[in-house]
């Protein structure tokens, strides 16, 4: 082919890629080892594409070299080249690869790595992959022929608001014959990556698990292989060191935190398949992205097939690691992966292993299980809603915090029940120091009940299913009748203040009702209250008034009107009977100040402001 007369051809960058670059170059980000991570990864992933899209096309691995990586130091150039014999890039794909971030949430990060002041820790959290280079690099220049291409194009760059485009001239034809030549010129204080033991060093830390071969080629071009290259997850446990997982976990997840869980194993049997799977100690940015996707690649017989073939339920997602089956079909396409009986079993033992595995860390090490809990708990308790069948075992797993501790489980919780007690309660909410104010727990407390506070958004949603744990079902505090009538105060004299009549109790309610029309369904006595005089909640048939909420922000659903509850033993609302005029102001007074103390606002602040105005300067008259 002769290309070389056009003109290289320049393009802009994403706005975030640029915006990226421009933070990464200027900020002081201390781990820049994490660049030649993050070339290797790019460069193995290309071998494992060459290697499963030679499945069906075997023609793609027949010329050149195997897949394999070699990293090349040029002293006199001063620049390290990263070169793979893997599946190459057309100019399409340089274009659409290196000059975007396709994955989701980018702006997003992008706009926090502004404001952050521990930008290096986002970054490393991020991953910015490819782009990573640029902190070593003041130019970078990519050469590439995709497999089965006759043609080769070269990307270059300087970092800035964009790049370049050509073809290759005939020198670069004939030097590259399949994949991908990432050339470096290295910024002059990152002259140190040119020495071979600091590449070792790095390798050894960060890439070692690699698959394919990577070759580090010295000053006379002899080649040394530096990583063992082997699948540690086929190795057998009794050789593995603590050391290896952390590795293993660190480059097959692209982590730089600790596995707050390992689970390795192989199984026999109807299907032969070998695990490798890591809990995560920190919570990556994008836990709640829709778009995010399981992390557990698959492999058959150790070749790379994919990473998002859902092999574990959503509510894993933040499980990291490697199944490798030794019975599919290599040639399994990726549609087929949605279907296939074989892996719809292997889901379903591994989702088994997986719960069981969290369930004796929560057994053994407490403190080991809270890290994932803290970070993965809103993530697993989506369960419980989701997998009807491990509803228990998921119930079970949960930690919660409560009015008598943090990190309760329900087991110890119906440890603890109140003899005569019925029902597991809890109270759904925004914060836990609003729920700990929250009247409708005043009956509970003083009756020694204790109570569950959630305050993730996923526990509206969860605790909507019906439930029940070791026999006693979950009921809401904000929801239906509740009978503590069979538990003792714990304080005798709280039990009886005032003495209010049965006529008097009915003429009270019949007056709230009566001004309060159709704002409310209902108006009843209180059970949940001692000290505060008002409550809303939801009737028995109707959602949580949590879920309400939630609900209405999104415009979803119809809205259910609440039921107001009162305690007559309260003396504004003793007060009502008598009140004549200002009867009316004090029953609404009565149902806005639980909106408030639900965490709502009055459905008109002006009337409310006026009406409280009104009872004050009553009062003051007096
Ligand atoms: P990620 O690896 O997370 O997708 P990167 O920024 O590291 O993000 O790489 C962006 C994309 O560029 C990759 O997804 C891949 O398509 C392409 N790419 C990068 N390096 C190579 C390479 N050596 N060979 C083939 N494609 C590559
Ligand atoms: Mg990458």
């Amino acid at each position: 082919m002769t290309t070389t007369t056009a003109a290289p051809e320049s393009q802009p960058f994403q706005a975030e890629v640029a915006e990226l670059l421009h933070l990464m170059v200027h900020s002081v980000y201390s781990e820049t080892d994490i660049f030649l991570r993050e070339l290797i990864s790019n460069a193995s992933d290309a071998c494992d594409k060459l290697r499963y899209e030679a499945i069906a096309t075997p023609g793609l691995i027949a010329d050149g070299a195997p897949p394999e990586i070699r990293i090349v130091p040029d002293k006199k150039a001063n620049t390290l080249a990263v070169v793979d014999g893997g599946i190459g890039m057309d100019r399409q794909e340089l274009i659409d690869n290196l000059g975007t971030i396709a994955r989701s949430g980018t702006k997003s990060f992008v706009a926090r790595l502004t404001e952050a002041k521990d930008g290096a820790n986002l970054i490393g959290q991020f991953g910015v992959g490819f782009y990573a280079a640029f902190m070593v690099a003041e130019r970078i220049v990519v050469t590439s022929r995709r497999a089965g291409s006759d043609q080769v194009w070269v990307w270059s760059s300087s970092g800035g608001s964009g790049f370049e485009i050509a073809p290759a001239d005939d020198e670069a034809e004939r030097r590259i014959v399949r994949g991908t030549e990432i050339v470096l010129h290295l910024k002059k204080d990152a002259e140190k990556y040119l020495e071979a033991y600091e590449i070792e060093r790095i390798v050894r830390a960060w890439s070692d698990n690699i698959q394919f071969p990577i070759f580090l080629v010295g000053e006379e071009g002899e080649p040394r292989q530096i990583n063992s290259a082997s699948a540690l997850w086929q190795r057998p446990k009794s050789e593995l060191s603590a050391e290896d997982y952390k590795q293993a976990y660190q480059s097959i997840a692209g982590a730089f935190d600790e596995p707050a869980m390992t689970l390795h194993y192989r199984a026999e049997g109807r299907q032969s398949y070998a695990v490798l799977l890591f809990a995560p100690s920190t919570k990556p940015f994008d836990l709640f992205d829709q778009a995010r996707k399981g992390k557990v690649k698959l492999y058959v017989r150790r070749v790379f097939i994919a990473d998002d073939a859902d092999l574990l339920p959503a509510y894993l997602r933040f499980i990291r690691g490697v199944i490798d089956s030794e019975d599919l079909p290599l040639n399994i396409s990726r549609e087929m992966l949605q279907n296939n009986p074989q892996l719809a079993q292997i889901r379903k033992a591994v989702t088994g292993r997986v719960i069981g595995e969290l369930e004796s860390l929560g057994e053994k090490e407490p403190e080991g299980f809270a890290k994932i809990w803290d970070a993965f708990g809103a993530v697993i308790k989506e369960g419980i809603w989701e997998d009807f069948e491990r509803r228990e075992k998921l119930l079970a797993l949960s930690r919660f915090t409560t009015t008598s501790g943090d990190k309760r489980s329900l087991k110890q919780y119906v440890e603890d029940i109140k003899p005569n007690q019925t029902d597991i309660y809890y109270l759904v909410g925004d914060s836990i120091e609003r729920l700990k104010s929250n009247p409708k727990l005043e009956s509970a407390k003083a009756r020694g009940i204790e109570v569950l506070l959630l305050t993730d958004p996923v526990d509206a949603f969860w605790t909507a299913a019906p439930l029940d744990f070791g026999g006693k079902p979950l009921k809401s505090l904000s929801q239906g009748d509740v009978d503590f009538g069979l538990v003792p105060f714990m304080e005798e004299k709280a039990e009886d203040k005032g003495d209010v009549s049965a006529a008097d109790e009915a003429m009270t309610i019949a007056i709230v009702k009566e001004a309060l029309g159709e704002r409310v369904a209902d108006v009843r006595a209180s059970q949940r209250l001692t000290s505060s005089a008002s409550c809303l909640v939801a009737s028995g048939e109707a959602r949580d008034r949590a879920l309400e909420r939630l609900l209405a922000q999104h415009d979803k659903g119809v809205a259910h009107k609440p039921i107001l509850e009162i305690n007559l033993k309260h003396p504004l609302v003793a007060a009502i009977a008598a009140a004549k005029d200002a009867a009316r102001d004090i029953s609404f007074l009565l149902l806005e100040q639980a909106q408030i103390l639900d965490g709502e606002l009055p459905e008109d602040p002006a009337a409310f402001a006026a009406r409280l105005n009104r009872l004050v300067l009553g009062g003051l008259k007096v």
